[in-house]
C-alpha cells in the first residue's frame, strides 16, 4: 500500500515514516511539511536516519493525497482541516491523529467520510484503547458515588489541553454513567471553588519535560480508590497503531472509523 505522511518532519511524522518503512505491505509514497519548513526537499526516510527512499518532502499536500492509497496525518488542527477536504476531493483514505480538533474540524471529517475511509483516534496505542474500555466499564459499575478525576501529563511542547486522550477517557466514563460529558466536565479549578459536586468528571493537566503521555482515571469512593492508568514510553506505539489503521483501510467502504473498529473490539 502507498502511504503518504503529512507533517512528516514532526515528532510523530518521523516515527510514522520509520513505522511505514518497517511495515510489511506498505511503502512511503509521499510526504508534506508546512510551507517554509526547513525539511522541504529532504528525503523522508533519511530524515529519520533510515537509508534514503527517494521521496522528497513537498509543501503541496494535494500531491500527497494523489500519490497515496492512505495518508497519515499528525499535524495541527488547521492543517488537518485542509487534509480532510483533500480526502473528500480525492477519496484517499485518511488516518487522523491530530488532537485539539473543534466542531469545524469534526464536520470536515464527517463530510470526508462520505467519500473516503477515515480513521480518527485521540490515541493510537493499543494499551490506551484497552483502558478506554476498562474505564467505561468501571464507571458503569462503580456509579456516581465514586468521584471521577482524569489526570494527564505530557511534554512541555504539547499545544492542546486536556489531551485528546484525556477527553476520550472522559467520554468513555460519561458513556459508562449514561451522562453527557459536556454537562459534567470540570476542566479547571482555581480559588474558592466550594465542595465538589456529585457526578462531576474532573480533569487535571500537567505539562513538563519530555513525558510522552501519562493518563490516569481515578475513581475516588468512601474508603477506597480505583486507578486505571497508562504510560507511554515511546511514540512508536502511536505510529505502529496509525500504520495498522492505514493498512486496515484497504478496500474499506467510506465512513468514519475508530481504533475500536480497527482492533475489532466488541461491545
Ligand atoms: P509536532 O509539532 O512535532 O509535529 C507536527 C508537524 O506538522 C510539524 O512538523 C509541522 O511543521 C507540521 N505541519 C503543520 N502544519 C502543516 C501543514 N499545513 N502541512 C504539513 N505539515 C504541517 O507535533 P507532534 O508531537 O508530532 O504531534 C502532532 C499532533 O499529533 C498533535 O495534535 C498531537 O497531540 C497529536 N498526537 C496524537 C497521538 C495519537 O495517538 N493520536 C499521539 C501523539 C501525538
Amino acid at each position: 500500500m502507498k502511504i503518504g505522511i503529512t507533517g512528516c518532519a514532526g515528532r510523530m511524522g518521523r516515527m510514522v515514516a520509520a513505522a511505514v518503512a518497517g511495515a510489511e505491505g506498505a511503502r512511503i509514497a509521499a510526504g508534506s511539511e508546512a510551507a517554509g519548513s526547513s525539511a522541504l526537499g529532504q528525503d523522508i526516510a533519511a530524515l529519520t536516519g533510515l537509508p534514503a527512499c527517494g521521496v522528497k518532502i513537498v509543501a503541496d499536500a494535494a500531491k500527497v493525497f494523489r500519490a497515496s492509497d492512505a495518508v497519515i496525518d499528525f499535524t495541527a488542527p488547521a492543517a488537518t482541516l485542509a487534509h480532510a477536504r483533500l480526502a473528500l476531493e480525492t477519496g484517499t483514505a485518511l488516518v487522523v491523529g491530530t488532537t485539539g480538533l473543534g466542531a469545524e474540524h469534526e464536520d470536515a471529517l464527517q463530510a470526508a467520510a462520505k467519500k473516503a475511509a477515515i480513521v480518527r483516534a485521540a490515541n493510537f496505542s493499543i494499551g490506551v484503547n484497552v483502558i478506554l474500555g476498562l474505564a467505561r466499564e468501571a464507571a458503569r459499575i462503580l456509579g456516581p458515588e465514586y468521584d471521577i478525576e482524569i489526570v494527564e501529563m505530557h511534554h512541555r511542547h504539547k499545544a492542546d489541553a486536556p489531551s485528546g486522550t484525556a477527553l476520550a477517557l472522559g467520554q468513555a466514563v460519561a458513556l459508562g454513567r449514561r451522562v453527557s460529558l459536556a454537562d459534567k466536565s470540570v476542566r479547571a479549578r482555581d480559588g474558592i471553588t466550594g465542595p465538589r459536586k456529585k457526578g462531576e468528571i474532573g480533569f487535571a493537566v500537567l505539562r513538563g519535560g519530555d513525558v510522552i503521555g501519562d493518563h490516569t482515571v481515578v475513581f475516588a469512593g468512601e474508603g477506597e480508590r480505583v486507578e486505571i492508568g497508562h504510560k507511554a514510553s515511546s511514540r512508536s506505539v502511536f505510529a505502529q497503531g496509525a500504520v495498522r489503521a492505514a493498512l486496515w483501510t484497504k478496500g474499506r467502504a467510506p465512513g468514519l472509523y475508530s481504533m475500536r473498529d480497527v482492533l475489532g473490539f466488541v461491545g
